[in-house]
């Protein structure tokens, strides 16, 4: 069994959120064709890519502790596009600037609210230091994974049963370590619904 494990993260983003480019995918059928290297649904899927113009180095983990929360609420490509502006690519050929294909990113994230309990990391770094291990995931969405998976073991998520949302329980979110809504709002809907019923 492994003993407790840390979970180390850096990664990079645009200072300013604006400096991210939605590149569009050709839609006439042939013009993507020379790039034979590249899968056909990388050459006719849409990308959010960074310009590259101030790329900061912060700790996603450690800023926001319930990030995947947040991630597993992105339901349209404009949510998709949101959450790359505020926390920068999702993998690191996005960071090179090749951009996140949009599409790619509402499957993970419905898989995410799908409740999934098994997920394939593209690499993880393994660091043992004075006693102690320590692993780092390779770029944005692992580091998103791994943080659900660490929340779900913990039993730190929760789906509401008004609006079915899966939410994160405990401080790392703002709610009561035994919240059962993912806000008042609900809680409240939940109750006068149940007042209501015969
Ligand atoms: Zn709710």
């Amino acid at each position: 069994m492994l003993a407790s494990v840390e979970i180390t993260f850096t990664w990079q983003r645009e200072r300013n959120p604006r400096d991210y480019e939605v590149i569009e995918a050709p839609r006439s059928g042939k013009s993507g064709m020379a790039l034979l290297d590249e899968s056909p649904r990388s050459v006719q899927a849409d990308r959010i890519a960074p310009k590259l113009k101030c790329l900061d180095r912060y700790q996603p983990l450690d800023e926001f502790p319930a990030l995947w929360e947040q991630f597993a609420a992105i339901k349209k490509r404009e949510d998709a596009i949101k959450f790359v502006r505020n926390y920068g690519p999702l993998s690191r050929k996005g960071l090179q600037g090749k951009g996140d294909i949009i599409e790619d990113i509402l499957d993970d994230a419905q898989l995410m609210r799908d409740g999934c309990n098994r997920i394939a990391l593209s690499k993880l770094v393994a660091i043992i230091n004075s006693g102690r291990l320590t692993i780092s995931p390779d770029n944005l969405l692992d580091a998103i994974w791994l943080q659900y998976a660490d929340a779900r073991s913990k039993g730190r998520a929760n789906r509401c049963p008004q609006c079915d949302k899966i939410f994160a329980k405990g401080p790392d979110a703002g709610r009561r370590a035994d919240a059962k809504f993912c806000s008042p709002d609900c809680k409240d809907k939940f109750k006068s619904l149940a007042r209501s019923r015969p």
